[in-house]
Formats: structure tokens, C-alpha cells, sequence
């Protein structure tokens, strides 16, 4: 189906002015929106429906400057990507608009990951990520540690050149030594890396016997790293300059050490606080009295009060952790779970039947959630 001039479809002329386009669009979406025309029947609605998609799609390359220049001089096809694209990724000039965002990548990557600007084939080294799992208790106090990185290192026999000693590596005569060479299709010239020397702009006739001509050699290197206290999960320390070398003169990329915390037997922790389960037997929580309970820094005695109920939350202040970047440390919560007796005795059976009968006598008082519970269930039968 042939599609409707632009200009026509907002019903302004070829030289109207921005302000123009725009009023008119306003105007026109106002009557053909779909909201506007709900109540329309099937056939009316639907037609509403086409005019809005069209009248948008004629102000979204109108209002562009540079999407109404290339429809201005190639039509539809100057700014219809699927079009260019069908045509086959060189689409030459009918691919106007479209060419310019398709190959910006390509470009950025071409021109993007050179250093230092003057000398076009010096590469920064790549970046590393070295994975370091640790303790809780080593994240919380912080220590100093050494690492083994597996890592490409100058090679020192040709010291870096990848050349044999003696020789030197040539100019790449296919690029010029630029490391980069220029394609012409159709109006646009594109710069692709060389393909002979692979952006290196030099070839080597006689490579280094101890680096096989890669002027570079894989080795293990120690650095020593200091993990600060308070360290998280999935927070990295950055060493600068320690990552992959430079090609050509670039500089060195960075080793980035990213810390993971093993899971730990008693706490678990959230931010700079701790979680952890305290339980607590019948006759504690039920009189009251003294619980251990640890900490990071050791064992402190927790007072739990007279009748306290599993779920029930104390907070330790201070004894969390104190994050790298806070001024306090965390609290410690300790969650209660009251713990049900088991494997006893025939004596110690009967006592609890007594003690069971003697709570029945003071009814429903002792056991407040009984009590709510029973209560709930009351009003959910009723309510059948
Ligand atoms: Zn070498
Ligand atoms: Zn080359």
C-alpha cells in the first residue's frame, strides 16, 4: 500500500514552519486519539485508530530536523529503516536517515577504544576482575591479603616488540602503518581495522622465540590487596594500573577485585545489620532470665523478659557491622524462637499434665494467642 505524503497527512505545506507542524499535530491527534473515540462502533473506531498511528508517524520525522531533511530528499525511503535495512546493510543513499544511527557503533568502536588520541593504534589494556570470596568475620574487621593474577605481561627478551632481537618489526604496507584502512561504498567511506597487521600498523618478518611474535607473555603476577573493614557483597576495590598492559604505548587497564561473602553458620547479614535465631526454651521465655547469645566481637548475655513469644525481636545496638562508608555500625537482631521440649521423661511428662490442668483453671489468660486465635475462628464460622 502506498503511503500518504507526510506534508499531506498534518496539512501543512512543504515549508511550514516547526511551530506549524506541531500545532498541527495537536490537532489532529486530538480528534483521531483513541481514548476520543471509544464509543464510535467497529469500523469507525478502527479507522480512528489508523489515522492516529499515521498522523503520529508523520510528526515524529517532521519534527526531527534531520529526519525531515533526509524524507525532503529521498521520501519515505530516506527515513523508513526497515527499508534501508531490507535493502541490504549498505542501503547508499536510500538509506539516508538510518545510515548515520546503524553505523555509529561501528564507529565509536573503531575510533572509542583508542588512548590517547595522537597515536591511533595505542590500546589501553584490557580491565580484570579478580573474585574474591571471604569470611564474615574477615569482611567485618577487613584484612591484608595476596592474590595470584594470571596475567600478559611485557615479554622482556624483545622487550615488547615481538620482534626477534636484532630485527625490527616493519611497517604494514597494506595500511601505511596507520593500523586502519578506508572503505568507499557508494557517498560514504567507512574506516575498518587493518585486516593484514590487525590495527597494529607493523608486521613482523621474525618473531621473538619466547613470546611467539605476540610481544607479550602470560605469567602470574602477586599484588598485594587490602580489603577495608566493612566490606559488602559485590562491592569491588579497584587497583589502578594493574590490569592487562597497554598495546603500542597505551596504558594499563585496571584489576578490579570483587568480593563475594560465604554464607555464615549463626548470622545472616543485611546492609551493616546482622540477623540471627535465638532459641529460647518454655521456662525461660515463659519467667524471664539471662541468654547467651553471640556476637561478632564474642558472646554477650541477652535479659529476656517474663512471657516472651517466638517472633519477638531484640536489638543489639552496635553489634552489626560498620559499613566502609558509615560512621556507626549496624545493630544485632535477634529473633526469638521458643522451643518445644522433646524426649522427655515419664516424670517429667506427668508434671506438664498438672501444669497443663493448672493453666485450664486460669482460662484463657495464660495464652493470649490462643485466646486471639480462638477468637478469630469464632467470627470466620459465623460469618457462613
Ligand atoms: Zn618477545
Ligand atoms: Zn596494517
Amino acid at each position: 500500500m502506498a503511503k500518504r505524503d507526510y506534508y499531506d497527512v498534518l496539512g501543512v505545506a512543504k515549508n511550514a514552519s516547526e511551530e506549524e507542524i506541531k500545532k498541527a499535530y495537536r490537532k489532529l491527534a486530538m480528534k483521531y486519539h483513541p481514548d476520543r473515540n471509544q464509543g464510535k462502533d467497529g469500523a469507525g473506531a478502527k479507522e480512528a485508530e489508523e489515522k492516529f498511528k499515521e498522523v503520529k508517524e508523520a510528526y515524529e520525522i517532521l519534527s526531527d530536523a534531520s529526519k525531515r531533511a533526509a524524507y525532503d530528499r529521498f521520501g519515505h525511503a530516506g527515513v523508513d529503516a526497515s527499508a534501508a535495512a531490507g535493502a541490504g546493510g549498505f542501503a547508499g543513499a536510500q538509506g539516508f536517515g538510518s545510515f548515520a544511527d546503524a553505523f555509529g557503533d561501528i564507529f565509536g568502536d573503531i575510533f572509542g577504544a583508542r588512548a590517547g588520541g595522537g597515536r591511533s593504534n595505542a590500546y589501553r589494556g584490557a580491565d580484570l576482575r579478580y573474585n574474591m570470596e571471604i569470611t564474615l568475620e574477615q569482611a567485618a574487621r577487613g584484612f591484608a591479603t595476596d592474590i595470584r593474577v594470571p596475567s600478559w605481561e611485557n615479554c622482556e627478551t624483545c622487550d615488547g616488540s615481538g620482534a626477534k632481537p636484532g630485527t625490527k618489526p616493519r611497517t604494514c604496507s597494506t595500511c601505511g602503518g596507520s593500523g586502519a584502512v578506508r572503505m568507499t561504498q557508494g557517498f560514504f567511506s567507512i574506516q575498518q581495522t587493518c585486516p593484514t597487521c590487525h590495527g597494529s600498523g607493523r608486521v613482523i618478518a621474525d618473531p621473538c622465540a619466547a613470546c611467539g611474535g605476540a610481544g607479550r607473555i602470560k605469567k602470574n603476577k602477586v599484588l598485594e590487596v587490602n580489603i577495608p573493614a566493612g566490606i559488602d557483597e559485590g562491592q569491588r576495590i579497584r587497583l589502578a594500573g594493574k590490569g592487562e598492559p597497554g598495546m603500542n604505548g597505551g596504558p594499563p587497564g585496571d584489576l578490579y577485585v570483587e568480593i563475594r561473602i560465604k554464607p555464615h553458620e549463626v548470622f545472616q547479614r543485611d546492609g551493616d545489620d546482622l540477623h540471627c535465631e535465638v532459641p529460647v526454651s518454655i521456662v525461660t521465655a515463659a519467667l524471664g532470665g539471662d541468654v547467651e547469645v553471640a556476637t561478632l566481637d564474642g558472646k554477650v548475655s541477652l535479659t529476656i523478659p517474663e512471657g516472651t513469644q517466638t517472633g519477638k525481636t531484640f536489638r543489639l545496638r552496635g553489634k552489626g557491622i560498620k559499613g566502609v562508608r558509615s560512621s556507626y555500625p549496624g545493630d544485632l537482631y535477634c529473633h526469638i524462637t521458643v522451643e518445644t521440649p522433646v524426649r522427655l521423661t515419664e516424670k517429667q511428662k506427668k508434671l506438664l499434665r498438672e501444669f497443663g490442668a493448672s493453666l485450664q483453671e486460669g482460662g484463657a489468660k495464660h495464652s493470649p494467642q490462643t485466646k486471639g486465635f480462638m477468637d478469630r475462628m469464632k467470627g470466620f464460622f459465623t460469618a457462613e
